[in-house]
This record gives C-alpha cells, sequence and structure tokens, in this order.
C-alpha cells in the first residue's frame, strides 16, 4: 500500500548519525513510500509536491531510538510496588508474571507502548516476557512501533517460575515461533529465540536455538552475566569462563545479543569482540539495583574493541521509566563518576548506541539507526522551544545532558506519524491508565504479591 509522502521541512537541527556524523542546520527530510529518499539543507529540498509538510523550525531531529532490552507484558500494572531494599523480586517478577491474563497483558503492553512511542522509541527487544502474542500484535499493530520478540525458554529448572520445557520441545516451540511471526506487520515484527539465560538452558538447548537462528537469517538474545564467583563455577564445572563457555557452544556471533553483560572480565570481552557479538546494556537497572559499575561495568573497553552495543530499559520495575534519553543520560553519566574520568562515554557515543550502534547490535543497522538516503523513514523530533533546550550551542551535549522524553513532540516509524504534535491516536490514554490501574490492583489480589505501599503515611 503505498503510504503518504513526507517532508520535514527546515529542521532547526538533524542529528543524521550518517558516516561523517553530520549536524545539519537547517535541514530538511524528504520520505517517500516508507523510505528517506533526500536530506539536506532545507533550501536545497524546498518545493515538489508531498501529502505532508511537518514544520520542523523548532524542532531537532534524530533517529528513532532503539531499545535492546526491555520487558514489556507484567510490569506496568505493578510498577513500583516491590520496595526498594528488597534485593531481587525476580521470584515475584515471574510469579505476577505467570498469573497474567491475555487482556491484561493486551492493556500491559499497550500502556508500555504509549510510554515507548511518545519518549522517541521506535523498536524495542522484548526479550520473551509476553506471554500472548496473538492478543498483543493488536497492540503492535494499531501503533506503528517496531518490535523484537521470542518465546522465553528454558530447559533447566530455574529458581523462579519461569516456563521450562524438554530440550526438542524448546527448539520446536522457538522454531514455530519465529517462523509464524518473523516478518510480520510489513517487516516491523521481527522473531528472535530468547533463551532465558545459561544458566537455565542446557548447552544442547543453547546450540541447538543457535541453528534454528542460523538456518533463519534471525537473532538470539539471552541474559548474561559473569563475575569472579560466576568464573569460579563456570571454570570448575565447563573448563572456561561464562562467556567462553557460551563461544564453546557456538553461541555467539554478530546475531547474538548478550543482556547486561556485567562482570565480564578482559578475556570476555576479548572474546565478545573477537566473536563480533553485540551486547545490550541496562545503565538504570545497574546503578538502581546497586550492581557495582565501577567495579562490573565495562562499556568503555567493549566500545574500545568496536563492540557493537545497544541501551536497554530492562522493566519497568527495575529502570522504571522507558525513556531512552533518561537512559543515556546514565549511560553516558555513570562511567564518568564510577571511573572518575570525565572523558569516559561522550554524549556522542551515548547518542550512537541509542540509534545507530543500537540498531547494528539487533542486526538492523543496514535499515535503521541513521537518517541517509535509502533507509527506513524512522525519526524523533524534539522540541527545543522549552527551557531545558536553552541555549542552544551542541545540540548533542543538550538532548543527552538538558532534556528527557517529555521534549519528544512527534515521533514517525517507517514514514508515518505515530506520535503528532505531543499526542497519539490509537488508544484513549486515561481510559487505558484507569484499565492498567484496576489490572494491577486485581493481580495483587489474586496472586497476594503485595507490599506496604509507601513508608510515609498515605491519608
Ligand atoms: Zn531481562
Amino acid at each position: 500500500m503505498a503510504r503518504e509522502s513526507l517532508r520535514i521541512d527546515n529542521a532547526r537541527y538533524i542529528l543524521t548519525l550518517d558516516q561523517e556524523r553530520r549536524i545539519i542546520r537547517d535541514g530538511s527530510i524528504l520520505v517517500e513510500d516508507g523510505r528517506i529518499r533526500r536530506v539536506g539543507k532545507a533550501a536545497e529540498l524546498a518545493g515538489g509536491h508531498v501529502d505532508r509538510v511537518i514544520d520542523a523550525r523548532r524542532l531537532l531531529v534524530t533517529p528513532g531510538f532503539m531499545n535492546g532490552h526491555m520487558h514489556i507484558s507484567y510490569a506496568h500494572p505493578v510498577r513500583g510496588i516491590f520496595p526498594e531494599e528488597m534485593a531481587s523480586p525476580l521470584n515475584h517478577v515471574f510469579n505476577l508474571q505467570a498469573a497474567m491474563t491475555e487482556e491484561e497483558e493486551y492493556h500491559a503492553s499497550l500502556l508500555g507502548i504509549v510510554e515507548l512511542l511518545k519518549s522517541g522509541t521506535v523498536c524495542f527487544v522484548d526479550p520473551g516476557s509476553t506471554k500472548f502474542p496473538d492478543a498483543c500484535l493488536q497492540a503492535y499493530e494499531d501503533s506503528g512501533i517496531r518490535v523484537i520478540m521470542g518465546e522465553c525458554v528454558t530447559d533447566i529448572q530455574a529458581p523462579w517460575n519461569l516456563p521450562k520445557h524438554a530440550t526438542g520441545e524448546a527448539v520446536r516451540r522457538t522454531a514455530a515461533f519465529i517462523d509464524k511471526w518473523n516478518g510480520r506487520l510489513d517487516g516491523r515484527l521481527t522473531a528472535w529465540a530468547m533463551p532465558f539465560s545459561p544458566e537455565t538452558c542446557t548447552a544442547e538447548l543453547l546450540s541447538e536455538l543457535k541453528k534454528v537462528v542460523d538456518e533463519r537469517r534471525t537473532m538470539l538474545t539471552l541474559h548474561h552475566n559473569s563475575g569472579a564467583q560466576q568464573r569460579k563455577d563456570y571454570q570448575a564445572r565447563h573448563g572456561r569462563r561464562p562467556t567462553e563457555y557460551l563461544e564453546s557452544l557456538g553461541v555467539v556471533g554478530p546475531n547474538v545479543l548478550l543482556a547486561h553483560v556485567l562482570g565480564i572480565d578482559d578475556a570476555e570481552i576479548d572474546c565478545i569482540a573477537r566473536t563480533r557479538t553485540a551486547v545490550a546494556m541496562c545503565p538504570i537497572t545497574a546503578a538502581k539495583g546497586g550492581r557495582g559499575v565501577p567495579e562490573h561495568g565495562r562499556m568503555p573497553e567493549l566500545l574500545a574493541k568496536g563492540v557493537k552495543i545497544a541501551l536497554g530499559a530492562d522493566s519497568p520495575n527495575n529502570c522504571n521509566h522507558l525513556d531512552m534519553v533518561r537512559v543515556m543520560n546514565m549511560a553516558a553519566i555513570q562511567y564518568k563518576d564510577a571511573r572518575q574520568d570525565t572523558r569516559q562515554i561522550p554524549a556522542e557515543a551515548a547518542l550512537e548506541m541509542a540509534t545507530l550502534s543500537g540498531a547494528e547490535a539487533l542486526g538492523l543497522g543496514d535499515q535503521l539507526g541513521s537518517i541517509e538516503v535509502g533507509k527506513k523513514a524512522d525519526f524523533v523530533l524534539f522540541d527545543t522551544e522549552r527551557p531545558e533546550w536553552q541555549a542552544m550551542w551542541n545540540p548533542v551535549s543538550n538532548l543527552v545532558y538538558n532534556a528527557d522524553g517529555r521534549s519528544v513532540h512527534t515521533v514517525i516509524v517507517d514514514g508515518r506519524v505515530v506520535v503528532d504534535a505531543y499526542r497519539q491516536s490509537f488508544v484513549d490514554e486515561p481510559k487505558l491508565f484507569a484499565k492498567v490501574q484496576e489490572i494491577g490492583e486485581q493481580l495483587q489480589a489474586r496472586t497476594g504479591i503485595t507490599f506496604p505501599r509507601s513508608r510515609w503515611p498515605i491519608v
């Protein structure tokens, strides 16, 4: 179906993320059939018929943001119920998730998508949280977002309530999931293999799943951390470090995305870089969860070795927001503090991870992540007529250090305007918010998983 042609006209700045990283002042972008046809100075692109012109004189344009690890599904209705001093709420997390009905998951996902799109995220990886993809498809379709999904599989009993299958069954389910879903919604939906972690899956399952994604030219993601204790355990059991163990199974490479990767040592960084394995890092989860970024965070070393890194917001009970601008901000500031060195993770590097490198990490770098002729038309238009954007000298610095997702004015995915001057039109927000609050109450009542709401009296 032909899509309307569009000109983003006379933007205050366009952060192209092209090869030269050009920042075009007074720039325009011409979009036809969902693709970028021209990018340049407004004067060069003036005139000619288009279906719609967006006056971007006060707007700053970036590529759409990629969120490389974002558990949608259970969390929005119960966001913030866990006391912050709780060491690990995972047990409760998976019990709540298991208790979700189809209708509840649909509404919770829809709210997650509203939050994602309105803060500029155009594509997210849900690492296997969604239980009812058939029901949630409607939310992906109506909203116009891109989604990367899969079925979470394990074949070793986890300490939590995770879905567990016999090895062969887990492989068959994954293959069937990918065959059913990959490429749907005009290619906006991508399906991957999603084993939970190396600790909850046998070697056989992991290597079989890798074959499934190699054959289908898609990807695999899993949770992966290391650390002194983990290395000791893996050394004793497998004679290798955790990351080297994955390499020994063949579960590395450009179509593997390792999530979190805290605690990896130099040899594991070498292994990731050498095999061109991609990673997704969640800076706010690491900070809020007290994960010890000074000791365990290795983002600068991974970047120095050319590893493709996507940023993630993880779960709304970890991060807890889904605002990629705030995630970029955390990525840029936390390593300066952790290393007591202001040269760590420049604003430009944070923006690259949220856009181009993020897209490359997700295997979508040839289509997304930068504003270049031929790529898909995914953009975020920020409103710079707001106090936090003043004064304007270095737009990348303003974006990463001053702004947040609330100044996202307009969002375009695949050439379609999905957030238009702060408004989306696929769902009635007040109704949805009330519904999700009600779901949260019902979920807590049904599962008995509930905590004192506040340290202070709510009167
Ligand atoms: Zn996760």
